[in-house]
């Protein structure tokens, strides 16, 4: 454990040093309100790392005061809980006010990194913003945000974190009752597209000029001249959603909800509800049972952000100049930018992913005449990419473990004669090569069906030494376990998940 000062078994009282900014902002950006408390509070889980890194002793968080806090039963000194506002586009659709309505932000705490992030309970009850909701969460996406969310930062992908988890021992009612929980989760912020469009759609320029310095100063002060800082503003954003965006691809992640309020500024992941991670590869592949359309599906994120940033380019327009002509051709050739700025990530992540480290002609068609033979083949995309690494070893036997993963072996071995007469012109020996790849293909992710198992063994059975188990797995995905082979699996055809539920 990191060295924490020396405490007296008195002296356990939970501390943290709350350094507020967003409490600062004029009253129009949140509503102040306490959490509403819960019955029975018990916790399920802590993030001892996280909790360190923000100055905590993890102890203190584990003592009936720390779950009284975790819980929203008992607000800490120095917190200043509130609900921020915003709003946004739903499926396209506008919605002029959104805001948080089961979420509730304690403060912000400086970690010893150095950065300050947001600690926000969610499910900490009905807030000014709850519209028709309860202002509750349910037990299993809880677990789910915070085992994928985990997963996405152990995979380096950008995110939220879950702090913790809390089981309320109340029940919510869905279509059925549920086992209520609560999950503290850690944020740069919780500034999203939507807090933007929220006073742009009121015409508030001041209001949208005093978050955009906010934003500015909080999380780019290094790339917003004095000159034009809200143009540095939107090139650092889209600058984020384009590397975001090309994570999301290189891993198989699906979102599922691309609203333009879960889309953080900040360039995080945000708002786990129906997400999921791609088992056989398909580009049309959709999880979210509200997704009747596939608008979310895995191709089409990358386009969704570049809509999403479009929308908050548009709110920038004011802040922009006088001549909103000139503004407008400027903040549309910024956005421009984002194609390349993605596919320029993208592509040397594929590059990465197939051993490559020199750029070539040829090098995108090579890796697309996989992706299109692994569609076409069902072939698990996680698997394909972790065996191939194995194909470049110094000891790599048959292409067996990869070939087998196609629907038409034969496919496989159209394109491996191809790729390895490609990697014959790199200048690395095989086990650079294949530790490389290793390096950037997981061997495990968060998989549907491991997922639901934890998620059903715990609101069930109350067992959550399976979710436990899920999540040491997926702290070290790039490094195989000797007896998680199960967790590396892609599930038996009775074992797949078809569709994900929102996460309400
Ligand atoms: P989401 O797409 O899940 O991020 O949520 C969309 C909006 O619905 C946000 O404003 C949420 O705060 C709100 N919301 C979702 N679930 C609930 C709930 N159970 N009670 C109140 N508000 C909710
Ligand atoms: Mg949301």
């Amino acid at each position: 454990m990191a060295d924490f000062p020396q405490t007296t078994m008195s002296d356990n009282s939970v501390r943290i040093d709350f350094a507020n900014t967003y409490a600062r902002l004029p009253e129009r950006f949140f509503a102040r309100l306490d959490p509403t408390p819960v019955s029975f509070p018990q916790l399920i889980k802590l993030n001892n790392g996280l909790v360190e890194n923000l100055g905590i002793h993890p102890n203190h968080l584990r003592t009936v005061e720390g779950v009284q806090i975790l819980s929203g039963n008992q607000v800490p000194e120095g917190a200043e809980p509130l609900s921020m506002a915003y709003a946004g586009h739903q499926f396209g659709n506008w919605v002029p006010q959104l805001g948080d309505g089961r979420a509730i932000l304690l403060g912000e705490v400086i970690g010893r990194d150095g950065i300050r992030r947001d600690l926000q309970l969610k499910g900490a009850g009905r807030t000014p913003f709850s519209r028709m909701g309860d202002g509750r969460s349910v037990l299993g996406p809880v677990l789910r945000e915070y085992v994928v969310s985990e997963a996405m930062h152990s995979l380096g992908v950008p995110t939220t974190r879950a702090l913790g988890a809390i089981s309320t021992g109340d029940k919510v009612k869905r279509e059925r009752l549920f086992p209520g929980a609560i999950l503290a989760r850690v944020a740069r912020s919780h500034v999203r597209v939507g807090t933007f469009q929220f006073f742009a759609a009121r015409q508030d320029k001041d209001a949208l000029r005093l978050l955009a310095d906010y934003v500015i100063a909080r999380h780019f002060p290094e790339e917003c001249p004095q000159s034009r800082p809200y143009h540095g503003l939107l090139k650092a954003v889209v600058k984020r959603q384009a590397k975001l965006l090309a994570r999301w691809q290189l891993v198989g992640f699906i979102h599922g909800v691309m609203n333009t309020d879960n889309t953080s500024v900040s360039g995080e992941t945000i708002d786990y509800g129906p997400c999921a991670f791609m088992d056989s590869y398909h580009p049309e592949t959709v999880y979210s049972s509200i997704d009747e359309t596939g608008r979310y599906a895995y191709r089409n994120q990358p386009g969704i952000a570049y809509w999403n940033l479009g929308c908050f380019a548009q709110t920038l327009i004011p802040l922009f100049g006088e001549d909103v002509d000139v503004a407008i051709s400027q903040a549309e050739e910024i956005l421009g930018n984002y194609p390349a700025l993605f596919e320029k990530v993208y592509l040397s992540g594929l590059r990465s992913k197939i051993g490559l480290l020199k750029e070539r002609g040829g090098d995108r068609e090579l890796v697309q005449d996989l992706l299109d033979r692994m569609a076409k083949n069902a072939a698990d995309y996680t698997l394909t990419f972790r065996r191939l690494s194995d194909l470049t070893g110094p000891r790599s036997g048959s292409d067996e473990p990869v070939r087998s993963l196609f629907k038409n072996p034969s496919d496989f071995d159209n394109w491996v004669s191809r790729w390895r007469h490609r990697l014959a012109m790199e200048n690395i020996n095989d086990v650079q090569r294949q530790a490389a790849m290793k390096l950037v293909n997981p061997a495990y992710i968060p998989r549907n069906h491991l997922v639901e198992e934890a998620i059903n063994a715990a609101t069930i059975g109350e067992d959550f030494s399976y979710f436990d188990k899920l999540l040491t797995v997926l702290s070290s995905p790039y490094q195989e376990l000797p007896g998680s082979e199960k967790f590396a699996a892609p599930p038996r055809p009775d074992e797949v998940v078809l569709a994900t539920y929102c996460g309400t």
